[in-house]
């Protein structure tokens, strides 16, 4: 049999999950609550799912002080869940930096519109801020295309992302940056789903 992955169980719903998939959490030495993203922090750590629904039930349920035996600051369920809320949308960013450096992103409504008609990306960025019609434009030449369409950031953080003034479409090309990205969307949007009964 493989060697088998480090299993944690969640705090709030107990659920045993490979080590990796879990959100970690450690104590600052304040006893400030740190969710630990990268899980490189120094200390113990205490785990939740990767879901928002898990962090707030364990806030609920003073789970942080149970596992890390004592008082915890900073255990606010709103707070910490966009803690992690922003510092997924961050990494999200940092590949978008990365794409850019690397020469596989384009962005400006011309560029991208070409790009589009040929079928070539693998990821569509629209500014949150874009107008409706030229926004609908650009999503349905996307979809037409099979290319997944996010919105997480306006114009002006779009262009610094890639070096430029305001950018309204950036598209980010075939690359190993696209799978990367892709697999950092869907964390944060597993994150913040609804929780299912
Ligand atoms: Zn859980």
């Amino acid at each position: 049999m493989p060697k088998a992955t480090p299993e944690r169980s969640c705090l709030a719903c107990r659920e045993p999950k490979d080590k990796g998939s879990l959100l970690r959490f450690v104590l600052a030495p304040d006893r400030t609550l740190v969710p630990d993203l990268q899980q490189k922090l120094p200390g113990r750590g205490a785990y939740t799912c990767m879901k928002a629904g898990c962090v707030r039930l364990a806030v609920q349920k003073k789970q942080f002080a149970r596992g890390f035996k004592g008082e915890v600051l900073g255990a606010d369920a709103e707070a910490l869940v966009k803690q992690v809320g922003e510092r997924l949308v961050e990494r999200i960013a940092s590949y978008i930096s990365l794409a850019n450096k690397g020469a596989k992103i384009v962005s400006g409504s011309d560029q991208v519109s070409e790009r589009l008609k040929k079928g070539e990306g693998g990821v569509l960025f629209v500014a949150t801020d874009i107008s409706a019609d030229i926004g609908e434009r650009f999503r349905g030449s996307a979809k037409a295309k099979g290319i997944p369409v996010i919105s997480l950031f306006d114009k002006e953080r779009m262009g610094a992302l890639v070096g430029k003034e305001m950018r309204t479409v950036a598209l980010v090309l075939q690359s190993g940056f696209v799978a990367s990205i892709s697999s950092e969307i869907e964390k944060y949007r597993n994150f913040f789903e609804e929780e299912r009964e």
